[in-house]
């Protein structure tokens, strides 16, 4: 039996991409395509289903609700999925504040959610060994995190700097807000301090994204990084995401729990 799955932002890169490969594997049955009320497609037809910007009717019958929208769409859509008693809940959206992310965690009880800033296999590599490489690494290595995005994104950091930051964090056994620097403009000078996680963001062109995590000593540099060449990485993991957690229990999941890291 195919995973019966909604996509909410049906319209948007990710939706596209998202409808893309999903419509593309027998895996998956397309049960609902959602959009924002005065989105220009709804009703327009998404790999057979009408899009729709009712999330109730788009959620009878769905087993997964896959999630690349904005913050407030997601946390506003959480009630209807709890009253659909929908099982999966893939989200990646980004740029969630403290509160958003609370109200996603005690959707968790209810729910197997996997929520990422990166759906990517590769990125998902990547933090296991940047928050390696944090452990092994003393604080006098400089932890600097740099990415570039396409002109459009609205959310900085991106949600995969941030998830990168948080490996680091955690490969030094501190939480990333004792330890992110403040953002350094002309009103905030002053050196770094030790132990300081720094994040910059470039916003250019189309690039998909790309990511580099800098320990920096005095006299030698390491540097990660990760590319992501095609949004349908995204789309994929978020697919591989659904049929794992299909028959896990309620809680609040990574992609790295996904692929056993
Ligand atoms: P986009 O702007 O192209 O698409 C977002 C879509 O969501 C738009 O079509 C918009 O109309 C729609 N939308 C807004 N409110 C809605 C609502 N209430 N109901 C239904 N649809 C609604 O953006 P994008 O590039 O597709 O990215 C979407 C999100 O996914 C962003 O937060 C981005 O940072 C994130 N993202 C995450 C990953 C990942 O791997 N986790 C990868 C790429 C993008």
């Amino acid at each position: 039996m195919p995973l019966k799955i909604v996509i909410a932002g049906a319209a948007g890169r990710m939706g596209a991409a998202l409808l893309r490969a999903a419509s593309a594997d027998a895996r998956f049955a397309i049960v609902g395509a959602v959009e924002r009320d005065g989105s220009i497609p709804l009703g327009q037809d998404a790999c057979g289903v009408a899009v729709t910007a009712d999330l109730a009717a788009a959620l009878t019958n769905a087993d997964a609700f896959i999630d690349f929208t904005a913050p407030a769409a997601t946390v506003a859509a959480l009630p209807a999925l709890a009253r659909a008693n929908v099982r999966t809940v893939i989200i990646g959206t980004t740029g969630f504040d403290a509160a958003q992310d609370a109200a996603i965690a005690a959707a968790a009880r209810e729910h197997a959610i996997v929520k990422s800033g990166n759906f990517s296999l590769g990125v998902t590599l990547l933090s296991a060994l940047v928050e390696d490489a944090a452990r092994r690494l003393d604080p006098s290595w400089d932890i600097e995190i740099v990415e570039l995005h396409h002109r459009r994104k609205v959310d900085a950091p991106s949600g995969t700097a941030l998830l990168l930051g948080e490996a680091a964090a955690r490969g030094r056994n501190v939480s990333l807000s004792a330890v992110r620097a403040p953002a350094r403009d002309a009103a905030t000078p002053g050196a770094r301090k030790r132990g300081e996680i720094g994040f910059a963001s470039l916003r250019g062109g189309g690039h998909v994204g790309r990511h580099e995590v800098m320990f920096a000593a005095e006299r030698e540099i390491l540097t990660l990084s990760h590319e992501a060449l095609d949004r349908s990485v995204f789309a994929d993991g978020a697919l591989a995401a659904a049929l794992w957690a299909a028959d896990k229990p309620p809680g609040l999941y990574s992609v790295r729990d996904v692929l056993g890291l």
